[in-house]
C-alpha cells in the first residue's frame, strides 16, 4: 500500500514537474502567430522567417495541410491547424444555433445593407457603442454532443493525416449573437441551469451558463487534443466578442490565448482601450491556468472596403501594445496582408525588431 502510494506521489511529482517545465518554455517563447489563408504555402513561411513571426495557423484540404505543416516544420516554424465552429456542412444545419426573433431581423438587415461597412458594423467583433450586431456567420451550438463529436473527428482526423502539425488552434467558438444560444438543447440545459442556481437573477444566471459552457467546451476540447496527441499545442482566438465578459479569455487552458486589443475596422480602438486591453491580456495570462499565455491579437486588413488599416496606424498600434505588455508576443490576421504589402510588412519588421533590442536592454 506504501509503495503504492510512494508511486502515485512520484507520478504525480513527475506530471506537476512537466507542467510547470511547459508553462515555463512557454512563457520564455515569444511566439509570434499569423492566422492565414493557405494562398502560397512557401511565401508565407519566407514571410515569417523574414518578419520574426514563429508560428502559422490555417486550415485547408488534407493534403494542402500536409505541405503546409512539413514546409514550415524544415523551416523552424510552428504550423497549426484552424479549427472553426463555423465550418458547418448542409448536414449540420440542425444543430446551428438558434437566436431570437430580434436578432434573426438584425440578421436579415445586416445581410441586405449595401453599405460595404455595412454603416459601423464590427464583423463579429465589440459593436460600436449604440449598434446591435449579430454574427453573420452561422455557428454550431457547442451544447450539442453531436457538435462536441463533430469538432474531435475534424481535429482527430487532421492530426493523423499531419504528423508535422504542431497543434490545433480554435476560433469562432461563441454565440452567433453575443451572449447565448436558444436551440432547444440549450433552453434545456440552462433550465437545469437555474434549477442548481435558484438564487441568481434570469439574466444573471443566462450570463453565467453561457459563460461557463463556452469555457467548458473550450477545454475539453483542449484536453481531448493533449489525449490524442501529447506535446501538441492548443491556441485560441476569442472571436466572437462575448459581451458580458470580453475579456474571459484566461479562463481557457490553452498554451496560447489570442484576446483582441486592437480590431480590425474603423472606428479604430484608442490608444487608451488598447493600453487597458493589452494589461489585462499579458498582466492576467495565467490567473486561471499556469501554463496560459495570453497575446495581444491585432486584426490587419489592407485595400479592403470594409478594412484598410494604414502602415502608421499599425505601427502606432504596435507601439502602444508593446508600450502596455512589454512582450513582443503577438497574433495578427490575416497575416496574409504581410506577404502581399511591403509596406505594411515592413512595419511589424521593424517594432519587432526595435522590441527585441529593447527586451535585451531591459534583460541588461
Ligand atoms: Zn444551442
Amino acid at each position: 500500500m506504501f509503495a503504492r502510494h510512494s508511486l502515485l506521489l512520484q507520478a504525480a511529482a513527475v506530471l506537476a514537474v512537466a507542467v510547470w517545465a511547459s508553462a515555463a518554455h512557454a512563457q520564455a517563447f515569444p511566439w509570434r502567430a499569423g492566422w492565414c489563408g493557405l494562398k502560397d504555402p512557401e511565401k508565407l513561411v519566407a514571410c515569417a522567417k523574414l518578419i520574426g513571426f514563429n508560428a502559422l495557423i490555417a486550415h485547408s484540404t488534407p493534403e494542402r495541410m500536409v505541405e503546409f505543416s512539413e514546409l514550415a516544420r524544415q523551416s523552424g516554424i510552428e504550423s497549426y491547424y484552424w479549427f472553426s465552429l463555423s465550418f458547418g456542412g448542409k448536414e449540420r444545419e440542425p444543430f446551428r444555433q438558434v437566436m431570437e426573433p430580434g436578432d434573426d431581423k438584425q440578421f436579415v438587415e445586416l445581410n441586405a445593407d449595401a453599405d460595404p461597412a455595412k454603416h459601423g458594423y464590427q464583423f463579429g467583433g465589440e459593436p460600436v457603442p449604440g449598434n446591435h450586431d449579430v454574427l453573420l456567420t452561422p455557428l454550431l451550438c457547442f451544447h450539442r454532443p453531436e457538435v462536441k463529436a463533430f469538432a474531435q473527428q475534424q481535429i482527430r482526423e487532421r492530426l493523423e493525416v499531419c504528423p508535422a502539425l504542431t497543434g490545433v488552434a480554435f476560433d469562432y467558438f461563441g454565440y452567433q449573437n453575443y451572449r447565448c444560444c436558444h436551440c432547444p438543447q440549450s433552453e434545456k440545459l440552462f433550465a437545469e441551469y437555474r434549477q442548481a442556481h435558484p438564487d441568481l437573477p434570469p439574466d444573471k444566471a443566462l450570463d453565467q451558463f453561457s459563460l461557463e459552457t463556452l469555457v467548458t467546451f473550450n477545454n475539453e476540447l483542449a484536453t481531448y487534443v493533449r489525449q490524442l496527441r501529447p506535446g501538441a499545442k492548443l491556441a485560441t482566438h476569442v472571436y466572437p466578442v462575448f459581451l458580458p465578459q470580453p475579456l474571459y479569455g484566461n479562463q481557457l487552458d490553452v498554451d496560447y490565448c489570442c484576446q483582441t486589443v486592437a480590431w480590425f475596422f474603423q472606428p479604430y480602438w484608442s490608444a487608451e482601450k488598447i493600453r487597458q486591453y493589452t494589461h489585462t491580456v499579458v498582466d492576467e495570462q495565467a490567473r486561471y491556468h499556469p501554463r496560459a499565455v495570453g497575446i495581444p491579437f491585432v486584426g490587419v486588413y489592407v485595400g479592403r472596403p470594409v478594412g484598410d488599416k494604414s502602415p502608421e496606424r499599425l505601427a502606432e498600434e504596435l507601439r502602444v501594445i508593446w508600450e502596455a505588455g512589454k512582450t513582443s508576443r503577438l497574433s495578427v490576421c490575416s497575416f496574409n496582408e504581410f506577404v502581399d504589402h511591403p509596406e505594411v510588412r515592413l512595419v511589424v519588421k521593424q517594432a519587432l525588431s526595435e522590441q527585441q533590442s529593447a527586451a535585451s536592454e531591459i534583460k541588461q
